[in-house]
């Protein structure tokens, strides 16, 4: 580095020229406080600051870094791309490797086409348009503190930065707009009966992360997924499954590798698929998805979309997470989890350890929450004691107790045990 900066004064700096310092909310340390740190580099399991101090970090890009950050064949796929053009504003024979990959990963039960997008956001926009397309129906149906991306009918009850800053909804959602979605408790089967027995033939779709983890991770009952695509099947609406966050993490076709008992129409994919870089995509039956334009009457196209540096970084970031790959997450994150509440039990500090796979957050509650307002009470104030303990022992750790923690595949026995020497001073200072 030729300058030498503090991340006090990188924050600075950054918050003269962008809203709150940042270009995504939770990023700000708002429920933790203290200035962010400022990242210059990163290299498997660790994240470096401007001022030079290296972390173990447990956020992995919000989830795309599963191999672990700057794994040497994703940046030379990365480098080569780059080399032959940023980009052609036209097909290339990546797109279509990588839709090819996904679906044979993920089956042809569930995924026969796929659209290339370059966020989150956009993919389960496009899967709502899509859903209100295919039925000619308008309302939409999401779970509170499900976070589907920041497009305006999702924002109503939201997870990650939404419920981080304790907002329940956006301004600046047009009333029309945001009374086309309703929003009911998650995993309440009882409540999703009732509210399609009154307007099940308005619905077009009801949209679910296929295991939340944007209040915290909460799984869904066995069987939820399951039952509320048949109540929904029954009354002609769609079922889009927002694998976002779990698509390709949890297991090698993502949480439908492992609770797939039922048929989602649309299946939204971002994060992992791309590698580290902006891409997203979402899926379903090529009924429904040639539906899209150029073929059907549904709208949706990207300037960016189908980049092929991004699909270079995603084509190998999946075709290197292997068998190998996600028994290392699962056994890591069973290691930390429970190293985790060992640390709080033995401070007295009430907690549950919520997993989903291999993603798991803590909540400071003696039981575990099942649904929104059970996360919500909870002594989310021990956080960010135990957060900066953490931070200030070399652990970079979700700056809020509503998003799960990421690990990855570099993270190896001395970045394991980092994070576990820190936890007994965590657990204190979270007692406090
Ligand atoms: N869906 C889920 C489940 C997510 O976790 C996210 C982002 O965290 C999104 C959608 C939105 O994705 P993006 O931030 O790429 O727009």
């Amino acid at each position: 580095m030729t300058e030498s900066i503090t991340n006090e004064q990188a924050f600075e700096r950054a918050r003269a020229v962008l809203p709150g310092g940042v270009n995504s909310p939770v990023r700000a340390f708002g429920s933790v406080g203290g200035a962010p740190r400022s990242f210059v580099s990163a290299r498997g399991p660790y994240v470096t600051d401007v001022e030079g101090r290296e972390y173990v970090d447990l956020v992995g890009s919000w989830g795309p870094a599963i191999l672990g950050h700057a794994h040497p064949a994703v940046i030379a796929a990365v480098q080569d791309a780059a080399a032959r053009g940023l980009g052609f504003g036209a097909s290339t024979p990546g797109e279509t490797e990588l839709a090819e990959l996904v679906i044979d990963r993920v089956g042809t039960r569930y995924l026969e086409k796929l659209r290339l997008v370059s966020t989150g956001t956009e993919a389960t926009m496009t899967a709502i348009r899509l859903a209100r397309g295919a039925t000619g129906r308008d309302l939409l149906v999401k779970f509170a503190g499900h976070y589907h991306g920041h497009s305006d009918g999702l924002l109503a009850e939201g997870g990650s930065g939404l419920a981080t800053l304790a907002i329940p909804g956006s301004a600046g959602v047009p009333a029309p707009i945001a009374a086309q979605t309703i929003v009911i408790g998650y995993n309440d089967l009882d409540a999703v009966r009732e509210l399609f027995a009154e307007r099940g033939h308005e619905i077009a779709a009801v949209i679910v992360e296929a295991a939340p983890a944007n209040m915290g991770v909460v799984a869904p009952a066995p069987g939820f997924n399951r039952d509320l695509t048949e109540i929904a099947h029954n009354h002609g609406a769609l079922v889009i499954l927002d694998e976002v966050l779990t698509g390709f993490r949890v297991s090698p076709s993502g949480w439908l590798g492992l609770d797939g008992d039922y048929s989602p129409d649309l299946v939204t994919y971002g994060k992992v698929i791309g590698g580290g870089l902006p891409l997203a995509a979402l899926g379903g039956r090529a009924a429904v998805m040639d539906l899209l334009a150029p073929l059907g009457p549904v709208y949706q196209a990207g300037t960016l979309s189908g980049n092929p540096v991004a699909v270079a970084a995603g084509l190998t970031t999946l075709k290197n997470a292997d068998a190998a790959v996600y028994s290392h997450l699962d056994a890591t994150a069973a290691t930390l989890s429970s190293a985790v509440s060992a640390a709080l039990s033995a401070e007295g500090v009430d907690h549950s350890i919520q997993r989903a796979g291999n993603l798991f957050s803590i909540a400071f509650r003696s039981t575990a929450p099942t649904n929104y307002a059970e996360v919500k009470q909870q002594d989310a104030f021990r956080y960010a004691p135990f957060f900066h303990s953490m931070l200030s022992a070399g652990v970079s750790l979700p700056p809020s107790v509503y998003e799960a923690w990421f690990v990855s595949a570099a993270h190896d026995a001395a970045a394991l045990d980092r994070i576990l020497d820190a936890l007994p001073a965590a657990a204190a200072a979270a007692a406090s």
